[in-house]
């Protein structure tokens, strides 16, 4: 058994939790999760949680599979580590498997996690387009809100502004566009009349720039943390034009959206584009081992042959970027998905997640907008649907709270605008049931009202 106070004690004293760091733990404090199971997680006194949050959108194949754990133990006891400045049947077995999925890009260089999946696109980017003999496209353009890492790098390409704070400068040549964001379209417009103001976006940028000094484009599929954003239809195929013709390099962040959470493998997949790269990481081990991915075109892939003394090589090692562990608990995470047809499962489940959003929410007053793609759900917690004010900070951490207390576990995205919390994010396991698909949205919907009728006072 577990000293419950002493453990508390010990994790307030020593610590450092990303995001909120309590500083008094008799009135909050972090849940201290020992064990887990398909889509429920347990705390230190036994309590059970249902992970609406998949951990953070990581746990596709939900908790304590064991063909993986297997599969990684036996990795372990064979070879625990090499690296890959020289090679091993796992990760050449991964790197195989990845390409058969994304065949355009099918050149993969190993990291341990989504914001170096990122960095390193950057890097090749750049490199690339030195070599090809265009020292001055190095701008990566994103997007406002959009989210590709906590490395300076990676942070300089995120679009959320309270992200950055008090850490710049940032790193240059890395500026935002705006988001595909229809419930408060940044031009005001409405679609489609709009013709997607916010994909010309890029192109004015791109102009205003000069297209000889822009190396990349880089976007998820979804923003996920910036709010689930669906981009409107046209969306995607007008940006892929875009890239194509000022000679733009096109990166999808795929690290939330790739591995089912979507409804398809890739989130990608559902627009028909050919990203010139692919990064991936969260769900490419549903979280049982730390890797990041990025997946290349041969076009950029081929620049970087030659010998050492050419200079033209990536000049970058991560030391446990392909780690044996990680690769095979990888290679047992995608043979569960394609067995257990979680893809399939993602999809269906999402249309029923849909449903039972809008039948229980969609005539609570706090809800302003519900946007689902597969099993990746945001729910827009407003003060009334007319003005569409953001519920405050202390609504949703009291929305948080109570939702714990009835064992949910969701999540929440951050609105740049208002600096406020107000978008509660539902991505559970991909194995997840309807009957907790039911419980969950059951509980939120009463906790919004219960909520809701008593909001809290502002302090
Ligand atoms: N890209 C996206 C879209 C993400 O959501 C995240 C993490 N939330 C990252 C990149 C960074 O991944 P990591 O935290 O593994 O560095």
């Amino acid at each position: 058994g577990f000293d419950s106070e002493s453990l508390y004690e010990q994790d307030r004293l020593h610590v450092w939790h990303p995001l909120t760091q309590h500083q008094d733990y008799s009135h909050n404090h972090p849940l201290i999760i020992t064990h887990g199971l398909e889509s429920t997680v347990y705390d230190i006194n036994g309590q059970s949680y249902l992970d609406a949050a998949a951990g953070l959108w990581c746990v596709n194949v939900g908790y304590g599979r064991q063909q993986l754990i297997d599969a990684a133990l036996r990795q372990m006891q064979q070879l625990a580590y090499y690296p890959l400045t020289q090679s091993h049947p796992a990760a050449i077995e991964l790197a195989t498997r990845l390409a058969s999925y994304i065949p355009s890009t099918p050149h993969i260089y190993f990291s341990n996690s989504g914001s170096e999946a990122n960095e390193t696109a950057f890097k090749m980017v750049r490199q690339y387009w030195q070599q090809q003999g265009f020292p001055h496209k190095t701008k990566i353009i994103s997007r406002f809100r959009g989210y590709h890492g906590s490395t300076l790098g990676a942070l300089s390409a995120t679009g959320q502004p309270e992200r950055k704070r008090n850490y710049g400068p940032m790193a240059p040549d890395f500026m935002q566009v705006s988001a595909p964001y229809c419930y408060r379209c940044p031009f005001h417009m409405q679609y489609p009349s709009c013709q997607i103001q916010c994909a010309e976006d890029f192109e004015r940028r791109i102009q205003i720039e000069g297209a000889d000094t822009v190396a990349a484009i880089i976007v998820e599929p979804i923003i996920a943390g910036g709010g689930v954003l669906i981009p409107p239809p046209g969306y995607f195929s007008r940006l892929a034009h875009i890239a194509k013709d000022y000679n733009v390099k096109l990166i999808v962040d795929e690290v939330v959206t790739g591995f089912g959470r979507t409804g398809s493998l890739f989130g990608h997949e559902l627009y028909n584009i050919k990203p010139d790269i692919v990064t991936m990481a969260k769900g490419l081990a549903s979280g049982y081992m730390p890797i990041g991915a990025t997946a290349v075109s041969d076009e950029i892939f081929h620049t970087f042959l030659g010998a050492t003394d050419s200079g033209r090589h990536l000049r970058q090692v991560n030391t446990f970027g392909g780690h044996p562990v990680a690769c095979a608990a990888a290679i047992a995470n995608l043979n569960i998905i394609e067995e257990d047809q979680l893809v399939k499962q993602a999809q269906s489940k999402g249309e029923y997640l849909k449903q039972l959003l809008v039948d229980q929410l969609q005539n609570v007053p706090w809800v302003g907008d519900i946007r689902v793609q597969g099993l990746l759900a945001g729910i827009e917690i407003v003060t009334e649907p007319e003005t569409k004010t953001p519920a405050s900070d202390a609504f949703m951490r009291l929305l948080g709270r109570h939702l714990i207390k009835q064992g949910i576990l969701a999540g929440k995205a951050t609105d740049v605008e208002t600096w406020h919390n107000n978008i509660l994010i539902i991505a559970p396991p991909l194995v997840i049931h309807g009957d907790e698909l039911e419980q969950i949205v059951t509980g939120v919907a009463h906790t919004i009202r219960q909520v809701g009728q008593a909001p809290p006072i502002h302090v």
